[in-house]
């Protein structure tokens, strides 16, 4: 069952009770080892166990619990029983909020290390008091944690699906289309776009399917469903190497189960496989 999180900006006063600290060593995740896998380490305050992070955010609370996150130095070493997962590796072995909160406060200390200083003018930056934001005293420049709009795009034609391959892929593996949304556009013509610059085919009736934030590093994923409206597949050669229609029910080897490019392939094949249309049964 999924635990309430409260987002907030302003720490409390004090730090007596036990908290949540989701604490960074680069991109690895400092945890407890749990019976049932990893746990975000809880205790009142991290220096109790010898760790003196070089810097601070304060994320809200989750369960009722106050919420850190922080950057670890390099070199520093886990305490006993204690170890350092992967990112990716917490998204498969936690529950969806506590995930999604992984990933928030991985992005939220990556932007604070990555914006100490002004990159208008160089000067060092302060945070904000009341949002999360840092601005220069210099020229007044602002920024806020950054997020890149992402889309991906099942096309489907009758009960089939266009899955394609990256060359980076592990042999066998297709997925649905995916690319970033450049200035300017909408989110509808960065789908049309991209399929039509990766498998060179013409789409139609574009859906909205849902939406999932990734933060590898700071993506947030928006899935769309849109039906075949012409011309053959022609992959692209350099960011897609293969492309091909797909029965529901004949599907390749597909990306893993933490990412919505699963989620909409299964939901999509699931419903055409059954004899149901793109929306539902
Ligand atoms: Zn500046």
């Amino acid at each position: 069952m999924s635990v309430e999180y409260v987002p907030l900006v302003v720490p409390p006063g004090a730090r007596s009770e036990p908290a949540l600290w989701f604490a960074f060593q680069r991109s690895q995740m400092l945890v407890c080892r749990g019976e049932n896998g990893p746990m975000v380490p809880c205790c009142r305050d991290l220096a109790d166990h010898g760790l003196n992070p070089l810097r601070t955010q304060y994320l809200g609370t989750y369960g009722g619990r106050h919420c850190y996150t922080v950057e670890l130095h390099e070199t520093a070493p886990a305490p006993a029983g204690w170890g350092l997962v992967g990112l990716r590796d917490m998204f498969a072995q936690v529950e969806g909020t506590l995930a999604a909160l992984s990933g928030r406060a991985f992005q939220i200390i990556d932007w604070d290390r990555n914006h100490q200083y002004c990159s208008r003018c160089g000067t060092p930056t302060v945070q904000r008091e009341g949002e999360r934001s840092r601005v220069c005293p210099g020229c007044e420049r602002v920024t806020y944690p950054p997020i890149s709009p992402a889309v991906m795009i099942l096309v489907t034609r009758g009960r089939e699906v266009l899955l394609a391959r990256k060359p980076s892929f592990p042999p066998g593996r297709y997925s649905a289309l995916a690319g970033f949304v450049e200035p300017g556009e909408m989110l509808e013509d960065t789908v049309a776009r991209e399929t039509r610059e990766e498998v060179g085919v013409e789409i139609r009736n574009i859906r909205y399917f849902g939406s999932q934030s990734w933060p590898f590093p700071h993506s947030l994923m928006v899935a769309f469903t849109a039906e075949h409206a012409g011309r053959e597949i022609t992959p692209d050669g350099v960011e897609i190497e293969e492309a091909r229609w797909f029965d529901a029910a004949a599907l390749p080897t597909l990306p893993p189960s933490i990412s919505i490019s699963r989620r909409l392939i299964d939901t999509i094949t699931r419903r055409l496989a059954a004899g149901g249309s793109v929306e539902g049964p």
